[in-house]
């Protein structure tokens, strides 16, 4: 009999599943989604300023380049309409299940047993959990946030109704979100208001258009858009992933561009010194923007660094006393980016519940696998190397090594495969001592960190991480006959 497979989630890991199943023949698989359309992230976040500050050429699948990007880091609208081209492309409309929330997924019998809101079921053999990692929006636990009488939505629940234009608008959040949002509302607004609680380093990148030329060539050169992909997947690979895990010479390569832009480009030096961070470059995940210090010093853009004691219904009061009178309060302040998974109830071998295998901490076997959860198979799952290189080669990396423990199922070598207890606490071992050199806990605070002070990310090279997916090391394995 064939074997059946779930997918859940519809953003850039699911959609990359779908075409590699059936690369394979694989037509028996549904790809589950909460959402009413596919994108993930490029779905959610549609705020003023959204893009994408890996290269446009390497932010896409590996065999579905792309080569008339508007922008050398593209807008999110283009991201979005790139997915829902691959996946009309590759005829995936049958497989979405839209408006499909997985809430629970048992391993009962050898197969999976999933449970859909609304009370539909599937039954399957494989499941591979696609569910990204910044998707649960973190509202800020600030006194009297319901109280506020003008718009006040998340930054990726943009809420396009409230008007901006001439209007007095509050961002909480100097977070990557926040630093695009400024420079794109700033000529827009009244007045702005960013409410900052830490400051950020800013590596200045220019986001220069693509020439129609450029375009054009690129589109009638698959070897140069190829070169250009090799090109900025190396520069990341050879500078940016070097330094946030321990290469001193390159994190300082970082630090004194990042000095050197706030020097040059913030001149009044009571505004430089409030926008000076504390702690290295790259512990918290790193700006990249040339047009957010430039924004910041326009007349009608304030910088606010008393920190906040509550929200009112006219706008934000600061500890000093002052209330900052608003029309729009936009939250830019991040993510819980390790719920993993949660709140699905995923349910292993023997009842083990994944909420209790995980509650101390996201342990998985080299982010793919964990052990009790046979045939269950995570892609960007705890500890990819997403604060590194770009997530799309991680996730097709990810999901190269897992269709090889799929395929042994599929071969008859056995019948279910998890990794073992011992190997993913081996491996677990080895990140935290790994992460003692990482740039990611010199001293900050970040989304990056657990709640047990542990970065949620990978702390060795690309190189090793490519290597470790090349195959599985089948004696970390339990492989039930
Ligand atoms: P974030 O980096 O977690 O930043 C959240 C911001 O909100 C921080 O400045 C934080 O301050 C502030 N904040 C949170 N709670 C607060 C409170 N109660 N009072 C005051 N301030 C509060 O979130 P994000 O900017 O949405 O970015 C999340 C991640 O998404 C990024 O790190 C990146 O990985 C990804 N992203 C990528 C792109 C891209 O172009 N590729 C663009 C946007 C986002 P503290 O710093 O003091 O905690």
């Amino acid at each position: 009999m064939g074997k059946r497979f779930a997918i859940i989630g519809a953003g850039m890991s699911g959609i990359l599943t779908a075409i590699k199943l059936k690369e394979r023949g694989i037509e028996d698989f549904a790809i589950y989604e909460k959402a009413a359309r596919l994108g993930g992230t490029w779905r959610d976040n549609t705020y003023p300023g959204l893009s994408c500050d890996v290269p446009s050429h390497v932010y896409a699948y590996s065999f579905e380049l792309k080569g008339d990007w508007s922008h050398r880091f593209s807008p999110g609208a283009e991201i979005q309409g790139y997915f829902e081209g691959v996946a009309r492309k590759y005829g995936l409309d049958r497989h979405f299940r839209f408006n499909s929330e997985i809430e629970r997924a048992e391993y009962r019998d050898g197969r999976w047993h999933l449970t859909i809101k609304g009370g539909a079921t599937d039954i399957v053999d494989f499941v591979i959990s696609a569910t990204g990692v910044l998707h649960h929006p973190a509202t800020p636990d600030i006194p009297g946030l319901g109280d506020f009488k003008g718009a006040c939505f998340h930054s990726a629940r943009w809420d396009h109704s409230a008007p901006l234009d001439g209007k007095r608008v509050g961002i909480i959040g100097t977070g990557s979100t926040a630093i695009q949002i400024v420079p794109a509302l700033a000529d827009r607004v009244s007045k702005l208001t960013l409410f900052q609680r830490t400051a950020q380093w800013v590596l200045p990148l220019a986001n220069p258009p693509y020439s129609d030329d450029e375009k054009a060539m690129y589109l009638a050169s698959p070897q140069s858009l190829q070169q250009s992909y090799d090109f900025w997947s190396a520069r990341f690979v050879d500078t940016f992933a070097r330094a946030v895990i321990g290469d001193q010479d390159e994190l300082h390569k970082i630090e004194a561009a990042c000095r050197i832009n706030l020097e040059e480009n913030v001149g009044d030096p009571e505004l430089r010194r409030r926008l000076t961070p504390n702690y290295r470059a790259a512990c918290k995940r790193l700006i990249m923007s040339d047009t957010f210090y430039p924004a910041m010093q326009k007349p009608n853009v304030e910088l606010i660094t008393d920190g906040i004691e509550r929200i009112e219904a006219s706008g934000v009061r600061t500890k000093d006393g002052v209330l900052h009178e608003l029309d729009v309060l936009v939250l830019a302040t991040g993510f819980d980016g390790h719920a993993f998974l949660r709140p699905i109830d995923v349910i292993g071998e023997g009842g083990l519940r994944l909420v209790d295998a995980w509650a101390h901490a996201n342990e998985a076997y080299r982010s793919v696998a964990a052990p009790g959860f046979p045939n269950f198979f995570m892609l960007v799952g705890p500890n990819s190397p997403i604060g590194n290189f770009s997530v799309i080669l991680i996730s097709e990396l990810q999901l190269a090594y897992v269709l090889q423990l799929v395929d042994l199922v599929l071969d008859g070598k056995c019948r279910a495969v998890a990794p073992s207890k011992a190997a993913t606490q081996r491996f677990n071992a080895a990140l935290r001592e790994a992460m003692k050199g990482t740039v990611w806990v010199t001293g900050c605070k970040s989304w990056y960190l657990d709640r047990n002070g542990n970065p949620a990310l990978w702390p060795w090279s690309f190189d090793r991480f490519r290597a470790e997916m090349q195959a599985p090391d089948l004696t970390d394995f339990d492989l039930a006959a």
